[in-house]
């Protein structure tokens, strides 16, 4: 990634990679606030980690690998995997661990809280983390310490004292995620409008389109913005080198139209996207595809800078 322009380093990115793998990487849209990296579970639309998306994965390697966002639920895998499971050749009462730590029954602090049983899901191993099943298998001090003491390679983080920019940097984060989870947009009308409409007066419309160019690997930004005459006051088109999806080139084209609409001193303004995806992600009532998650976070940070702002889709 180039750090100035905050865009892929293309050249770069298809001498180091395969070809498969640079176009991949390249279909990727960054946030021009270049968010701190995050890890995506490619296997769920909404890059969460989920058990069950796991044993897919595990069943199919060779599918998972080919369309990791386009896996669908599907049943007798899974009834594969539980049949695999129940046939491993291990006592029973690993063989039923198993089974209930997969269906996260077993009697965790989390859990026993959550049924009211307990007043404090704290773990009890290492005092600082709720005790779930993921906590008390994995992450727990005292599960990493067996771990590693096994022998099987596993992942550690880290161990040694955290910097305070590190520290810094999390804490900030954290800031970000409260504030998106608390964001609120006003929503002026749920109805959709077929055409265009101004907006009413002291408000500016801006509307936003991206276009996918397949053959170029290219994608085109439109921005345009009018005030309640219907007055178009400016205007912005830009072609990006990076092959991305419609809805990622809608959502970029979200972002920029923000970033636009700051600089040209619009502080009341109505956005306006075609896509209905980046509409909902954008006012919280869906949780954004993984593959635009950093572009919408982007884009709710920086709306709570305008005076008013509404969204709208067409
Ligand atoms: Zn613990």
């Amino acid at each position: 990634m180039d750090n100035e322009t905050g865009n892929w380093r293309i050249g770069l990115t298809k001498e180091l990679f395969l070809p498969h793998d640079a176009q991949a990487i390249l279909s990727i849209p960054l946030s021009i606030r270049k968010p701190p990296d995050r890890m995506v579970w490619a296997f769920t639309p909404k890059g969460q980690f989920t058990v069950n998306s796991a044993y897919k994965v595990a069943l199919s390697p060779s599918q998972a690998s080919t369309s990791p966002l386009g896996s669908t639920s599907n049943n007798q895998q899974t009834s594969v995997f539980w049949k695999t499971l129940w046939r491993l050749k291990v006592p029973s009462k690993f063989r039923s661990f198993a089974w209930r730590a997969c269906k996260n029954v077993l009697p965790t602090k989390s859990n026993l809280h959550s049924r009211k049983v307990l007043d404090d899901p704290t773990c009890e191993a290492c005092g600082n983390s709720v005790e779930t099943i993921g906590h008390a298998l994995w992450a727990c001090d005292k599960a990493q310490e067996v771990w590693r003491a096994s022998g099987i390679l596993v992942h550690s983080h880290g161990g040694s004292r955290q910097t305070s920019a590190i520290i810094l940097q999390l804490a900030v984060n954290m800031l970000d995620e409260y504030r998106l989870a608390n964001h609120r947009f006003t929503m002026p009308n749920v109805a959709t409008h077929t055409t265009w409409a101004p907006p009413h007066n002291p408000w500016y419309k801006v509307n936003v389109d991206g276009a996918v160019f397949q053959q170029l690997d290219a994608v085109g930004i439109g921005v345009v913005a009018r005030n309640h005459t219907g007055h178009c006051l400016a205007a912005m088109s830009k072609k990006l080198w990076v092959p991305l999806g419609p809805l990622e080139a809608k959502a970029k084209a979200m972002e920029e139209g923000i970033d636009f609409a700051w600089d040209i001193g619009l502080r009341d303004v109505v956005f306006e996207t075609d896509s209905e995806v980046l509409y909902k992600s954008l006012t919280g009532s869906i949780t954004p595809p993984a593959t635009i998650q950093n572009i919408v976070s982007s884009c709710i940070l920086r709306l709570q800078d305008f005076r008013a702002v509404q969204l709208t889709h067409v």
